[in-house]
């Protein structure tokens, strides 16, 4: 254990998770990243290895096979993970997600044709809102979902699904009018599908394609692709939770809980840029004495300390709401908008510590500076986190003159 970010009140269970997590983490997966980064080879042996962890299945319910642990145990798991690499908690984190929405908002059914391969990764989800011309305005989405007869056909286009080849499960909010009057607002219109598919790309299932993957900046070994529907048929039974116009309300669910994941996220980069800073400013000697000695890179490994203990401190009292059974919006936006901002502003420092190197490929910090700027964007931008930060302060401090 390090001495920042250190989480008091743990039980025994959780300790002992996180103990195995590190270990983990440190043994199989800061050796290979920055390699497979480069790669842009999907980290298959490091999946294999979590499975075997359990961590596919860390909070789905024990009755499901899973382990039943809450969300501070898993987002505490995260930023483990993501101080090795975050791409691993991408692969991870969609999985999560759309367990977490069967596990809250699904059919009986639902949950147990999914959960239990889901807890052993047999399944592996990937969640889809974002379209091509609309990711943070999640109202406007345009793919379409008609009845007919027992089942629905789907239409449109999707964009930047996280694991969209990998997964055999996609949670897909399209417009469902079925139901819905004429006038009905948007997000009451909106509904949620269970749509299983084979992994891979090309025509995944009939009327079903994942064209190829997105060549990204960072965040590299985990894919992120579209996803292309063309009259694709999917039985009535898969609406998650079995009536539609819910689909709105259930992924917002499943984007708070996400976002505790990517305030953690920002945790985990963040510590292991201080961790890459602090080492190389006490190896590297400039003007008779290594860096660590001059006031200037004393005063950026304080701030960068400070920024991690925040946003640590953060992280866990959003996800500590969330488990309490209180509505967590305001903390979790809280969260992922400074974890984020801090992750990107120490991995900079980090990086600047570490002069010309920085920015040769030799160097693990050149892979956190590419991936950090990816948390500003996932699970909703800065200005989309202060836009529900902003509201929620209205109602709880409204006017009452
Ligand atoms: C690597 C990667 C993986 C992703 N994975 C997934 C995934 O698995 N599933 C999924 O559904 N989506 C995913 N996304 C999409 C992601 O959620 C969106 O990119 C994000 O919500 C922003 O949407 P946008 O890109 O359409 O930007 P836009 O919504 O077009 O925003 C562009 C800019 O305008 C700002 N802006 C927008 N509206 C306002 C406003 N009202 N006021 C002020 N500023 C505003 C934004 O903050 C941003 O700076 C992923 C994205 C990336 C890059």
């Amino acid at each position: 254990m390090s001495r920042l970010a250190q989480t008091h009140g743990l039980t025994d269970v959780q300790r002992e998770i996180l103990a195995t997590v590190r270990d983990f983490v440190d043994k199989e997966i800061i050796p290979v990243a920055t390699d497979l980064e480069h790669r842009d080879e999907y980290p298959q042996q490091i999946v294999d290895g979590l499975k075997e962890l359990g961590l596919f299945g860390l909070m789905i319910p024990e009755e499901y096979g899973g382990l039943g642990e809450s969300l501070l145990t898993y987002a505490l798991c995260v930023e483990e993970i993501a101080r090795g690499w975050m791409s691993v908690s991408g692969i991870i984190n969609t999985h999560f997600i759309v367990a977490y929405m069967i596990k809250q908002h699904g059919t009986r059914e639902q949950k147990e044709h999914f959960l239990p391969r889901m807890a052993l990764g047999e399944v592996r989800g990937a969640f889809s809102m974002s379209e091509p011309a609309l990711g943070s305005d999640v109202s406007a989405i345009t793919s379409k979902a008609v009845k007919d007869g027992d089942e629905y056909v789907l239409n449109g286009q999707k964009m930047w699904l996280t694991n969209g080849g990998t997964s055999t499960l996609v949670a897909v909010l399209v417009r469902s009018d079925e139901g819905h009057p004429e006038g009905t607002a948007p997000h009451k219109s909106m509904t949620t599908f269970l749509v299983e598919k084979e992994p891979g790309f090309g025509e995944v299932r009939p009327g079903l394609t994942i064209p190829g993957k997105i060549d990204k900046m960072g965040y590299k070994g985990v894919d992120t692709t579209e996803l292309v529907m063309d009259d694709l048929r999917i039985p009535a039974n898969r609406v998650l939770g079995g009536s539609t116009g819910r689909g709105f309300y259930q992924m917002m669910d499943g984007v708070e809980v996400g976002r505790v994941n990517v305030a953690a996220r920002g945790c985990g980069v963040a510590q292991r840029a201080f961790e890459l800073g602090v080492s190389y400013a006490q190896q590297r000697h400039t003007f008779g004495k290594p860096i660590a000695q001059h006031q200037a890179i004393q005063f950026k490994l304080a701030e960068m300390a400070t920024k991690v203990e925040a946003a640590h401190a953060m992280m866990v009292n959003a996800a500590r709401k969330k488990d309490s059974g209180e509505r967590n919006d305001l903390e979790a936006g809280m969260a992922k908008y400074l974890a984020s901002e801090y992750c990107k502003e120490v991995v900079e420092d980090a990086f600047r510590i570490h002069g010309g190197y920085g920015f040769s490929k030799e160097y693990e910090i050149e892979r956190l500076y590419r991936e950090a700027p990816m948390l500003l964007i996932g699970e909703g931008t800065a200005e989309i986190q202060k836009m529900i930060i902003g509201r929620r302060l209205l109602e709880e401090y409204r006017f009452q003159g």
